[in-house]
């Protein structure tokens, strides 16, 4: 069993695996959110593209996207908040601060992501940057440390290969 890399403390096929295999919808906003973190992390771009929104799909750049996805590691996910309290609603936010490697540096990515469900389905529909949020200065990796993927590895011999 391995943990979900969205961190819910559930394993793969618990969590995220379902959505993103395509055998099940995600039932919130904040599990839509979640999976598409997964997605990001292990490349799965076809889902990215899957769970955007109509008018989002017409124009998504999926080369663009990829060789985005090969500059960036994405370690970890905290959500932050969620505003879709109900079953009924059909539009939610969800807050998150994702922790990612690019270029030998840890940053932190915050975003009040919105949502909404197109024929009862959920899907990402535009980022908000959160201009305001406490954003910790990026921080260096050195070669031999351990790799914050959570190899085990050397970075050297690792992400910063
Ligand atoms: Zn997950
Ligand atoms: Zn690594």
């Amino acid at each position: 069993m391995t943990d979900c890399p969205c961190v819910s403390g559930n394993s793969y096929d618990e969590c995220c695996g379902p959505y993103i295999a395509g055998n099940a919808a995600a039932p919130t906003a904040e599990a839509l959110m979640r999976s598409r973190f997964t997605a990001f992390a292990s490349g799965r771009l076809d889902y990215i593209e899957r769970t955007c929104a109509s008018e989002m799909r017409e124009t998504f750049d999926r080369g663009g996207a990829e060789r985005g996805a090969e500059m960036v590691k994405w370690l970890s996910l905290q959500v932050l908040g969620a505003s879709c309290v109900s079953a009924m609603d059909d539009t939610g936010k969800v807050e998150f601060a994702a922790t990612y490697l690019a270029e030998g540096l840890i940053r932190v990515h915050r975003e009040n992501s919105v949502f909404r469900r197109e024929d009862g389905v959920w899907v990402y529909v535009v980022g908000e940057i959160q201009t305001g949020a406490i954003v910790p200065d990026p921080i260096k990796v050195r070669r031999n440390d351990p790799c914050p993927c959570g190899s085990a590895r050397k970075f050297k011999n690792c992400c910063g290969a």
